[in-house]
């Protein structure tokens, strides 16, 4: 039997299934590169807002601290070796009567030098700063200024992370108010209780957590393109295994359309179109070509006597034997009952006449074996009809022709006595 499913329809087939893959994959791909970024994103967002708390509360604590100073309107503490007295103040010693030299420590002084331990130990960093400062070291810097610009419009605090050569710090910065305990020194400068006055800015290194949190982001990776291709070669499988059973299946329909049940050979459905397609064929290249018209003689006297089902293994059996004299590329096919017809492509008269010989004396010599032991043998009778190119050429109704021609040469090979041939 031909292919069904010509190779253009199997290779649309594959077409639709790799789009079909293609576009699944890439449905794959985004949804899962989207849940993963959304959970690099979350991770990294979590993080940072951990920096801000830990930025927050060294901030809160060193503001907890310059108040209790403030409140006591700055401290004194005993001038040892190696303390200075503040230059920004007006008489920051004072003498006991013992004779021991005390210095002020005021607020802004206090946050420098424990700044300074900060520092030294390698932890954070405060720097106290103000856009008018009377310390120039207190200086700011540019995100210092910029935070103290938007302070000043409203902004409760600010946040960056700054990549630097020794690696990365966070910074955070939030506003100093001017409270109750400043104004005694500060009022001179015209400031009001609760006026913006300056900030303080906390600086620390984060560089083990942005190793850590790069680290994460190839692990995510990773696993995101570990899963998407798991996910893709099982698909592709699953996918694979369908599009073949599904290929199958198409393929058994196409055999079941064309083919009839009994006998394995072609119905009379595909008979008219092969006949049709082989007659444009023959008509294009100036081919001749041929049909047989067969019919089982007395086959009515079968049915009576053995019954329909012994009937229809006859039936089957002699397909069997035309299939057995006819070439792959002739078209043998179940015409009605207990008719059968044979196109024979490139084919002259003559030759259709030797291949009706052939299935007739075939046919002849079959013996038929039934349960009951029995043998039964039957007879056909066969019409040949022939069409040489140049009846092709003019001839439309053809196809009706070639079969009417058959038939007629089939009636009167019945009428001659059966089992035998005729025409052409
Ligand atoms: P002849 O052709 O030689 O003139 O005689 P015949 O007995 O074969 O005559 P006819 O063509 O009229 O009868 C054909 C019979 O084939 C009639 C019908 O019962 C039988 N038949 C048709 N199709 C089938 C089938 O599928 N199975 C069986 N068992 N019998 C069938
Ligand atoms: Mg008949
Ligand atoms: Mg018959």
């Amino acid at each position: 039997m031909s292919q069904l499913l010509g190779a253009n329809d199997i290779k649309d087939g594959r077409r639709t299934w790799r789009l079909f893959m293609i576009n699944i994959s890439l449905v794959i791909i985004l949804f899962l590169s989207g849940i993963f970024l959304g959970f690099v994103m979350r991770t990294n967002r979590i993080i940072e807002e951990q920096m801000i708390a830990t930025a927050r509360s060294h901030f809160k604590n060193i503001v907890l601290t310059r108040r209790w100073n403030a409140a006591h309107g700055g401290v004194y503490v005993e001038k040892r070796p190696g303390v200075e007295s503040n230059p920004y103040l007006e008489n920051p010693d004072i003498r006991t009567e013992d004779g021991r030299v005390f210095t002020m420590k005021n607020p802004a002084l206090m946050t420098r030098e424990i700044s300074a331990y900060a520092r030294a130990a390698g932890d954070f960093v405060y720097h106290i700063t103000s856009l008018s400062p009377l310390n120039p070291e207190n200086a700011p810097d540019e995100f210092e200024r910029r935070a103290l610009t938007l302070f000043e419009d409203g902004t409760p605090e600010m946040s960056r992370i700054d990549e630097k050569e020794g690696g990365t710090v966070f910074r955070y910065m939030a506003p100093l108010y001017v409270e109750k305990g400043c104004l005694p020194c500060h009022a001179r400068q015209g400031y009001g209780q609760g006026q913006v006055r300056g900030g303080i800015s906390v600086t620390f290194d984060i560089s083990d957590i942005r190793r850590q949190m790069r680290t994460n982001k190839l692990f995510i990776a990773a696993a995101s393109i570990v899963t998407v291709s798991i996910l893709i070669v099982i698909f592709y499988f699953l996918v694979n295994r369908l599009a073949k059973k599904l290929a199958d299946a198409q393929q058994t329909i196409a055999r079941m359309a064309v083919t009839d049940e009994l006998t394995g050979l072609y119905n009379r459905r595909h008979f008219h179109v092969s006949l049709d397609r082989e007659l444009s064929r023959s008509r294009r290249y100036t081919r001749p070509i041929s049909l047989l018209m067969m019919d089982i003689d007395h086959f009515k006297q079968v049915n009576d006597t053995y019954g329909h089902l012994i009937g229809d293994e006859v039936i089957a059996g002699v397909a069997g034997g035309i299939r057995q004299v006819t070439r792959l590329t002739d078209v043998a096919a179940r015409y009605g009952g207990e008719e059968f017809a044979v196109i024979l492509p490139e084919t002259d008269g003559g030759k259709a006449r030797d291949c009706a010989r052939k299935i007739r004396k075939k046919i002849e010599a079959k013996t038929f074996m039934i349960p009951d032991g029995r043998r039964i043998q039957v007879t056909v009778s066969i019409g040949v009809a022939s069409l040489a190119p140049e009846q092709l050429a003019v001839d439309d109704g053809a196809a009706d022709a070639l079969v009417g021609t058959a038939d007629k040469a089939l009636y009167e090979a019945k009428k001659a006595g059966r089992n035998r041939v005729a025409g052409a």
